[in-house]
């Protein structure tokens, strides 16, 4: 009999996590590696957060909690909604998990069955078609295009949709492009939702993070008939640069919601208690942290378009939230460097590893090959120092 099951068998890695562990790796061995892999904000979790948490410790709440996450918490999630998106739930309506990832797992594990059809657009973020997968549903890939800054337009959503289509993935602002929906676009995909009676999953981790004045609209917030059929997937990790604490949180109707926090309690159990304690913080306290860290992110922002864009034959999107830049490289395909030529985002990606020592996640992990992922969630001084590197490893080829 097999040791593996089909399921572990089938699945490789987070490329992501694979290759920050690689960058991380290589920088302990005493190599000066400039990481442009995982999406995780150089800065540190602010004061306040963490002295909530060193309070929660010290009070002796650190035992389990309820499955789906304290009341204090979940009504802070409320809050936040009610602050920020003018959507409002319920304690009822709202669990919270291990990290955003967990919240969309438990979310696919409650909703899916064998041939459940669920649209992906693509640039998707690496996790979305294997966490579908995992709950037997079948992730259905939709390209979209760098003019249409990577978004699905209606005609692409309609066209994808078949008797077999449950849901729909958004994740906007996206990983990896950065770009994010209108609110006139969302409505449109609102009014295709409802007519076809579709489920839309929003990954709404990155709504803080925006520039240009960009103002972030959920889908749940247009209707009360759309926010019926949307389940919003959230954390605190991004905005608060609390990704080792993992909580994220999930809103949805109460059948969903109920249904997850049976999953979760055969599974993992409560989400940490001492990291709830910090994340009400993080969501009800002062929010200036944010602002500065955003204000830094957008700079950066403005610094690696330009450089990339400057580079020859790279092509670069200017992001509108998150902090990744997805440029195209592919006019450098089909070029060699010691006689080994160089055909694909992966070869480019570990040419970039090996010759300038810059980690970057190859485009295809995406679903889009002719990109490769930075990630800008990193110090100035190292964005300068990885283009400066990037630039002259590909005068190299030929
Ligand atoms: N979401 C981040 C990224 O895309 C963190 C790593 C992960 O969970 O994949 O880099």
């Amino acid at each position: 009999m097999a040791v593996l099951s089909d399921r572990a068998k089938s699945l490789k890695p987070s490329p992501t996590l694979a290759i920050n562990a690689k960058a991380k790796s290589m920088q302990a061995q005493g190599i000066h590696v400039i990481s442009f892999g995982a999406g995780e904000p150089d800065f540190d979790t602010p004061e306040n957060i963490k002295k909530a948490a060193k309070k929660a410790i010290d009070e002796g709440f650190t035992k389990y909690t309820p499955v789906g996450g304290i009341d204090d918490l979940k009504d802070a999630i409320i809050k936040k909604f009610q602050r920020d998106n003018q959507v409002t739930y319920k304690r009822s309506e709202i669990i919270v998990s291990c990290g955003g990832k967990h919240s969309f797992y438990n979310l696919a594990q409650a909703i899916f069955d064998q041939g459940d059809e669920v649209i992906v657009p693509a640039p998707y973020w690496v996790s979305y078609p294997p966490m579908v997968a995992l709950a037997n549903g079948t992730p259905v890939m939709v390209e979209t295009t760098e003019k249409n800054e990577f978004k699905i337009t209606p005609d692409e959503l309609k066209r994808a949709i078949t008797p077999k289509t449950k849901a729909l993935i958004l994740n906007s602002p996206s990983n990896p492009t950065g770009s994010a929906y209108t609110k006139k676009e969302l409505e449109k995909i609102a009014e295709i939702a409802l007519s076809k009676e579709i489920f839309v999953i929003s990954d709404e981790i990155y709504e803080k993070i925006v520039y240009d004045g960009f103002q972030f609209v959920s889908i749940a917030s247009l209707s009360e008939e759309i926010k019926k059929k949307t389940i919003i997937v959230h954390g605190v990790a991004k905005t608060y640069a609390m990704t080792g604490w993992r909580i994220g949180y999930t809103a949805g109707s109460e059948e969903i919601i109920s249904a997850m926090n049976n999953i979760q309690s055969q599974s993992t159990s409560n989400p940490t208690s001492i990291s709830q304690k910090a994340s009400v913080e993080a969501l009800i306290g002062p929010q200036d942290e944010v602002t500065k860290m955003v204000t830094a992110f957008g700079q950066r922002r403005n610094y690696i378009v330009d450089r990339l864009n400057k580079i020859l034959g790279v092509s670069c999107y200017k992001p509108i939230g998150a902090f990744y830049v997805f440029p195209n490289f592919s006019s450098y395909y089909g070029k060699s460097f010691q006689k080994k030529k160089i055909e694909n985002s992966t070869h480019l990606a570990d040419f970039f590893l090996d010759v300038a020592k810059v980690a970057v996640v190859p485009g295809v992990e995406f679903g889009a090959d002719p990109f490769e992922r930075l990630s800008y969630a990193t110090s100035m001084e190292d964005i300068k120092e990885g283009l400066n590197r990037i630039e002259e490893a590909l005068k190299k080829l030929s």
